[in-house]
């Protein structure tokens, strides 16, 4: 902000538009946001990143929509003393230096960096129906504030939800949850075509078969099917169902279904197809951060839909009490609006979840049965930077 500022001061308006306009080309977008944004709106210029000339890049004439959004995917990605000095943090331009960055591919030299900061960060407080600030400022008494990373955010609205379920009803609550995703629900809603194919794994097999082939035997394993592998009518607590309230929960991917389940090393796991009897109107919690990347107001939805695809992809256990509670009165809300089911991610697999809240609307298909033998899991954990004894400079997180 700080240096953004004072190349301005120093260049004075008139130099600044004498100066090279520069953009970020397709090549080194990173986030498919940012690809598809570019390609939105694109011409032949400079890219700040690569230094080239002659790419295709955003066009710098209409360069707003992509400058909020690399904003917002600051806020989503970064808390803000990752980026803000005054924190102890660096500044921003070395987020989108470190290689690891799920945005941008870093800079090949710093030739245009000053020109491409300034576009950033300036004005760096757009009013909050306007734009998108990366940095949370001061109240008006003077009290700083510290963004945190959406990706990570528990928006305090969704935790005074959560506490009235635990001693209130849900047609009580409902009507809270309803004004809360009313403002967003049709930018969440798609069409679900008539025979897509949803996949459900299942632990264990029917039957095992010795098979006999001339001298050779194998064992051969018969996978759970229809039913056996399709909704329990009288089902436990679900994130999206409550007990003995029956929904159909399937997968994109065999491999997603699979994982989901938490199946141990040893296991043999039956999939099975489902497939949807008619059109579909589902609400997908894991939409574009484009969508909502235009101003404040917009991203505070984007806060409350991130959360609560979390919570759904996060896996209910035995001492959850209480957890799945707004994520069931979700599914009843939904149920209300119309809405068939709930598309979310998978936190455990590339592919996507849905959840459809009539068992009914969807049958077992054969033809896409199988049997997997699980060998072993793997565990995405690098190392972490730690705190053993907390010091002076060690700023202890509330959530
Ligand atoms: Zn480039």
């Amino acid at each position: 902000m700080c240096s953004a500022a004072a190349i301005k001061e120093n260049l004075g308006v008139t130099a600044l538009e004498e100066y090279p306009q520069v953009s970020i080309c397709i090549d080194c977008a990173r986030h498919p946001s940012l690809k598809r944004i570019i390609a939105a709106r694109s011409v032949t210029g400079i890219c700040a990143f690569c230094c080239r000339d002659d790419v295709v890049v955003r066009d710098p004439q209409d360069i707003e929509p992509m400058v909020m959004l690399l904003r917002a995917l600051i806020r989503f990605y970064w808390d803000e003393f990752a980026y803000n000095s005054h924190w102890g943090g660096e500044s921003t331009p070395a987020l989108f230096a470190d290689d690891t960055n799920l945005v941008v591919t870093p800079p090949v030299a710093d030739t245009y960096q000053d020109e491409f900061y300034l576009l950033l960060e300036e004005p760096p407080y757009p009013d909050p129906d306007k734009g998108i600030a990366i940095y949370a400022g001061f109240d008006e008494d003077g009290t700083r504030h510290l963004n945190l990373a959406l990706s990570r955010s528990n928006p305090s609205i969704l935790r005074k939800l959560a506490q009235r379920l635990l001693t209130d009803d849900f047609g009580d609550v409902a009507p809270a949850m309803e004004a809360l995703i009313d403002p967003f629900l049709s930018d969440l809603a798609f069409t679900l075509p008539k025979g897509t194919i949803g996949m459900r794994a299942r632990t264990g097999v029917q039957a095992t078969f010795q098979h006999f082939d001339n001298f050779e035997t194998e064992l051969r394993r018969q996978p759970y099917t229809g039913a056996a592998i399709g909704a329990s009518p009288t089902p436990g607590h679900g994130r999206l169902n409550r007990e003995g309230e029956p929904v159909l929960y399937l997968a994109s991917k065999v491999y997603t279904a699979l994982a989901e389940i938490r199946p141990h090393p040893g296991h043999y796991v039956s999939v099975g197809g489902f497939e949807t009897l008619a059109d579909l109107k589902l609400a997908d919690f894991d939409p574009d951060i484009a969508l909502f990347s235009q101003n404040e107001v917009r991203l505070d939805q984007f806060d409350i839909i991130q959360a609560f695809d979390r919570l759904m992809s996060t896996p209910v256990t035995p001492n959850d009490k209480g957890s799945y509670l707004l994520t069931q009165l979700l599914a009843v809300v939904l149920r209300q609006k119309g809405f068939d089911g709930v598309q979310y991610r998978s936190s455990v697999s590339d592919g996507v979840n849905f959840c459809l809240l009539d068992p009914a609307s969807a049958q077992f298909m054969e033809g896409h049965s199988g049997v997997h033998h699980v060998r072993g899991i793997t565990y995405d954990a690098p190392a972490s930077p730690v705190v053993l004894v907390p010091g002076f400079e060690d700023y202890e997180l509330k959530s």
